[in-house]
């Protein structure tokens, strides 16, 4: 089936149109992001993520049934971490190597894994590469089963890791925390959570991941709906049964298609007895090109294999003399003008793919993305498109506009009620908001939320000035890359390094200077806004739905490469760029 496919398009395609012909698809482009924009002015607050009240059940944990009943924890570890993910298991692999033995994970699920427990939903994947996506392979010794790999397989190597590193002792799950306050003079991290815990924590780590909290778009009369619903990342597999055969007789109606949509209505489709599909814009679809791990191939990997394919991942990108030459002699326009036509060219690959799949033109048209690649999530599926040729299956083209309306009975479009029994929102997360919900008070009692409304300010995305002992991971000012476990990784390596020098030097807490923290807020808006990429890009949480951002409000733009590099110079001069506390301890 692969094979037949072909390799994924991506922006490996060469310009083969005139100037003019781009031209008129960037004109396009503009008039459809315009379009989005008009409609949505009001940008991120288009969407809620306070699930309380009428919305409370959409983040009710679906998997895990009722709370175990415990005793409040009032106890200190050395090393704490809020949220059981990639981050949280990478970072504490690292520790365990450097000798950490007090560590706990303290999370809201019922297990670790993160994104991986929360998503579950049929069809549910991975589009990174498994042998890259998947961390700790040589520690583990394994060797994912495909090319890509599915959602029970990457939760259950979360767990393995979890079990490998002895993280499950200390572990504290189906807990949130609410807090976490930093002590000067005890030089430790005072952390209360939602079960009246009370526990301390020499180090914390904010491992909250990047999209954890699930979020809703604000539609006129959601809560009125009479049928059943739910949101995609707490899918109620009680209701549609784990084959979905509990929608052989429903008419079910799906709200959102990025790239959790993309991989859920396959199975949908199959399963409901009528799907009606609520786009407002497209994804853009390429080839999935997935096939077994070869055992013979995997039998001769040797020892040390995933660590050289990640050492690939973070090195220069290599360019010939020639290339080099070339590149020195093309102006910057130039080199935007056939970036750009390179990638308009992917796009209209990938329109054809869908003019060669799915039958019904008007269908096929609405399906087709008008953006450049890379402005929203860029989704590889091979039965995705397919799927809209099955008579029950309806796509419903909101022309950009969105569903704004839901009575008892479902959504509301063009004056027409939609009748539908089950309603899957399948809209998205909260993005990159670590501190929000689990207020963090530094050493001056300033809440970091309102450190930050005048603009981001850390040292390499990780610490910041006045918040001694706290890492984030996965926060903004960091590098931001399409497979998060290299940036997990990365920092987790970083993090582990750090603390195993205040360890070593009998410290108790290390903390950023004001010039260290100044100099990366200068290095992220160096970078930022070089281009007027994001700008130009249709809305969506890559470019904070069109908002305006402050240069400093981002991620580092400097490349992954150059990001490990500064974390290894900073690592190599440690004393240049912390202040460090060697206190005795006042208590425990
Ligand atoms: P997204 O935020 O990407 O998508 C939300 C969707 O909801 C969009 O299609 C959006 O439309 C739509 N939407 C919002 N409001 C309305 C409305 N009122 N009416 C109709 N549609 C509406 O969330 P996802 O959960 O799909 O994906 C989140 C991220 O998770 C991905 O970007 C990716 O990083 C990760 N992921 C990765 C996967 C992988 O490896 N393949 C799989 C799944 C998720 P619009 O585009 O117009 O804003």
């Amino acid at each position: 089936m692969a094979e037949k496919l072909g390799k994924p398009i991506g922006l490996t395609a060469k310009p083969t149109h005139s100037q003019e012909f781009y031209d008129s698809v960037k004109r396009k482009f503009a008039e459809e992001r315009d379009l989005r924009l008009k409609y949505r002015p009001q940008g991120l607050s288009q969407y809620t993520s306070e699930l309380t009240g009428a919305l409370a059940k959409y983040e009710v944990d679906t998997y895990a049934g009722a709370v175990t009943p415990r005793e409040p924890i009032n106890d200190t570890v050395e090393c704490l971490f809020v949220g059981g993910g990639f981050s949280a298991l990478l970072t504490s692999a690292r520790l365990r190597e450097v000798g950490v033995e007090s560590i706990r994970i303290v999370e809201r699920g019922a297990d670790v894994g993160g994104t991986w427990y929360w998503n579950r939903y049929p069809g549910v994947a991975c589009d990174v590469v498994a042998y890259d996506y998947l961390p700790l392979l040589d520690e583990l010794d394994y060797v994912p089963k495909d090319h890509y790999a599915g959602g029970p397989e990457i939760f259950a190597h979360c767990q393995a890791i979890a079990r490998k590193y002895d993280l499950y002792k200390l572990a504290t799950f189906q807990t949130t925390v609410t807090s976490t306050v930093w002590d000067e003079a005890e030089q430790m991290w005072h952390i209360a959570t939602d079960r009246g815990d009370h526990m301390k924590a020499r180090f914390v780590i904010c491992a909250n991941g990047i999209l954890t909290k699930p979020k809703l778009a604000k539609i006129k009369g959601l809560e009125t709906f009479k049928g059943h619903s739910f949101h995609t990342s707490r899918w109620d597999y009680a209701y549609t049964k784990p084959d979905l055969s509990g929608l052989e007789d429903k008419v079910v109606g799906i709200i959102g298609t990025g790239a959790t949509a993309v991989q859920a209505v396959p199975g949908l489709g199959a399963a409901a007895k009528e799907l009606y599909v609520f786009q407002r814009t497209p994804s853009s679809i390429d080839i999935r090109d997935d096939w077994p791990t070869d055992p013979n191939w995997a039998r001769k990997l040797g020892p040390g294999w995933q660590a050289r394919r990640r050492e690939r991942a973070r090195m220069e990108p290599r360019m010939t003399e020639e290339q080099k030459a070339k590149q020195a002699a093309t102006s910057p326009e130039e080199k935007i003008r056939r970036q750009e036509n390179a990638n308009m060219e992917a796009m209209m690959r990938i329109h054809q793919r869908i003019d060669q799949v799915v039958k019904d033109k008007a269908t096929a048209e609405a399906l087709k993305p008008w953006y450049m690649l890379m402005c929203k999530r860029p989704c590889f599926h091979n039965d995705y498109l397919p799927t809209f040729n099955r008579p029950n299956v309806h796509l419903i083209d909101t022309h950009g506009k969105g569903i704004n309306e839901i009575t008892e009975k479902g959504p509301v479009f063009g004056g027409r009620q939609y009748e539908v029994g089950v309603l899957i929102y399948a809209t998205g997360f909260e993005v990159q908001k670590t501190g929000t919900y689990n207020q963090i008070k530094g050493a001056n009692g300033l809440d970091i939320n309102d450190k930050h409304r005048e603009g981001v300010r850390t040292l390499l995305g990780i610490h910041s000035q006045g918040y001694p002992n706290l890492f984030v991971m996965g926060g903004l000012q960091a590098s931001f890359q399409f497979n998060f476990t290299d940036i997990a990784e990365a920092q987790g390596e970083y993090i582990a390094a750090c603390i195993d020098y205040v360890r070593r030097h009998g410290y108790q807490s290390l903390d950023a200077t004001p010039k260290a923290e100044e100099w990366w807020v200068q290095e992220v808006i160096e970078h930022r806004g070089k281009t007027t990429f994001n700008q130009e890009c249709t809305p969506g949480y890559y470019n904070f739905e069109g908002e305006f951002q402050r240069r400093q409000d981002g991620n580092y733009n400097g490349g992954f490469f150059q990001y490990c590099n500064h974390l290894n110079e900073v690592c190599a001069r440690m004393d240049a760029h912390f202040a460090f506390t060697n206190k005795p301890l006042t208590s425990d």
